[in-house]
């Protein structure tokens, strides 16, 4: 039986970077995938192809001049859309990049293995004995690995009532996930989109911008209620501006496709409410994705959610067995999945390896996009932290307003005595960039007044972020 220092279940962007930094840091590494192609939800189904149409789309949206594009001075004559060139492109780069992740594992020596990976709960030695099961369900591979780590991620999650219809997928899919709200084979006429959720502002987006009406129900009474109130309220003024219709305080209770067609019932207070459309986007969250991996085995039981519970190093509850990404708890961020895997590598090569949760960003790629990070107002007043605060509006910034991207604010939270940045919101075209800076601040526990010290390019949109930071220390220059 070949063996391994350590073998990985899921190749996606926790799995497959952790494979790397285990290999550079000398481990001997197999990487188990279910799937035909490496790079998990992230490059598949998710990060990748979500923002390559989030690009068309804006590009599609700015040329029908609702952006203003004849305020440079520039007509679009007869405007075209080609959605399976669209939709081509997309999967061009989404092919480009997983197989990006095969050609590294050849150069870093990681095995790579395709199968369904699970635990038979055996043991060789120390060693746990993995089986990477093949499409016939037989085991093609029985491998040995002193670490095992569990980079399964994550699959989507539904609510009663609602009946998938995905299995023809782009035109049959009348009722789907995200997955096929990435490839459907027209614009829809009339989108409902269940959960004003990131998926459900990036794909509604996406499908707004290329015509359709688009209606969200959310059951939270209001937008991003995770974030600041007042970017929370910005946003929504924005996509209404775009024309997206939002019910919020509603509880979806049936979806179903009939046909071409699609209804969806849902609870608006005492009152029952249908809406009749042509396609519906399920984005009500996701769950882990632990389903064949033989937990059982080893004594492994996931929590209430499913997720797999670990220590701050990642370890779980079982000896040599270790697990990140989504399918431990906490946020479902790529970013974050490779930043969990890094660390548990390390310390399985005798690192000090570290995840600090206050530096993590999250970003909603619409546009303007939405970051933030850190610590909101109202987390700190519940826990009785004194803090001051920075704001500066994009209206003011010289670069924006060349660049006719005025909408949105930069917003930095700071400690009221030790002026350390506690968090950070930023509503902005390419405000997934700018909140990089903030991260590495909040990284070297760095103050406003470092932020405010520091030179920045001008004229930047970045500009917006050092105003912002004198603006927590009452010293903002130009608004
Ligand atoms: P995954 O990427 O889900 O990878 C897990 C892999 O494990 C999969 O390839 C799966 O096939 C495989 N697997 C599962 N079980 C087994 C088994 N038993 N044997 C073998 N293989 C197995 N996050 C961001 O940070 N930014 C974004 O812009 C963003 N956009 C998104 C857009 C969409 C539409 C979606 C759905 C998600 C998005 N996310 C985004 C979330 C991001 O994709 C996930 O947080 C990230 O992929 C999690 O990485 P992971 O490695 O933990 O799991
Ligand atoms: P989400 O948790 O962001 O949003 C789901 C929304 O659905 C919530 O607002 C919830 O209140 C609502 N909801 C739940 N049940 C409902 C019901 N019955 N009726 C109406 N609304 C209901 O989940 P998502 O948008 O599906 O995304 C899944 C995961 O993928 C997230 O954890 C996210 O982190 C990740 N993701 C990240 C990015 C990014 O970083 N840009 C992009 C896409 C996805």
């Amino acid at each position: 039986m070949d063996s391994y220092d350590l073998i990985i279940i899921g190749a996606g962007p926790g799995g497959y970077v952790a494979a790397i930094r285990a290999a550079q840091l000398g481990l001997s590494v197999a990487c188990i995938e279910k799937d035909a192609t490496l790079g998990g939800t992230c490059l598949n189904v998710g990060c990748i192809p979500s923002k390559a149409l989030l690009e068309s789309s804006e590009k599609y949206y700015e040329a029908t001049d609702k952006k203003g594009l004849a305020a440079h001075g520039i007509a679009i004559g007869q405007l075209e859309l080609d959605l399976t060139k669209m939709l081509g492109r997309k999967d061009k780069i989404v092919k480009q990049l997983t197989s990006g992740v095969a050609m590294l594992f050849r150069k870093n020596d990681v095995e790579s293995l395709h199968g369904l990976g699970r635990f038979t709960g055996e043991r060789e030695g120390q060693k746990h004995v993995i089986e990477v099961v093949g499409a016939d369900g037989k085991p093609a591979h029985t491998i040995a690995g002193t670490n095992v780590l569990i980079a399964t991620g994550s699959k989507v999650a539904s609510i009663p009532g609602v009946e998938f219809d995905i299995l023809g997928s782009g035109a049959g899919a009348r009722v789907g996930t995200s997955t096929e709200a990435l490839s459907w084979p027209e614009v829809p006429e009339h989108l409902v989109v269940i959960g004003a959720g990131v998926i459900g502002l990036e794909l509604g987006s996406v499908w707004a911008r290329l015509g359709a009406k688009v209606t969200v129900l959310e059951y939270m009474p209001r937008l991003l209620p995770t974030m600041e109130t007042d970017v929370g309220d910005a946003a929504l003024k924005l996509f209404k501006r775009q024309g997206l219709a939002f019910h919020f305080g509603v509880r979806v209770t049936a979806a179903v496709a009939s046909g071409d067609a699609a209804k969806v019932t849902y609870q608006d207070g005492d009152e029952q409410k249908v809406i009749d459309c042509d396609r519906v986007l399920v984005a009500v969250g996701r769950k882990p994705m632990t389903d064949g991996l033989g937990l059982a085995q080893i004594g492994i039981e996931p929590d209430r959610r499913g997720c797999i519970g670990v220590d701050d190093h990642f370890r779980t509850s079982v000896e040599g067995v270790w697990a990140i990404g989504d399918v431990i708890p906490g946020p479902m961020l790529a970013h974050l999945a490779e930043h969990e895997g890094i660390c548990a590598v390390e310390t399985m090569a005798g690192q000090p390896g570290h995840v600090n949760y206050e530096a993590i960003p999250n970003v909603i790629y619409t546009h303007p996009e939405i970051a933030s990070l850190g610590k909101t107002t109202a987390e700190l007043d519940e826990a009785g932290v004194p803090y001051r605060v920075g704001k500066f509006p994009l209206m003011a910034n010289g670069r924006a307003k060349a660049l006719g991207e005025t909408d949105g604010f930069v917003k930095i939270v700071a400690h009221a005595q030790t002026d350390r940045i506690l968090g950070a919101s930023i509503i902005a075209a390419r405000a997934g960039d700018l909140i990089a800076e903030l991260a590495v601040a909040v990284e070297f526990s760095a103050s406003a007044e470092d932020i405010a010290r520091s030179i920045h390019a001008h004229p930047t949109m970045a500009e917006s972020v050092k105003e912002a930071a004198l603006d927590a220390l009452g010293r903002v220059i130009n608004f």
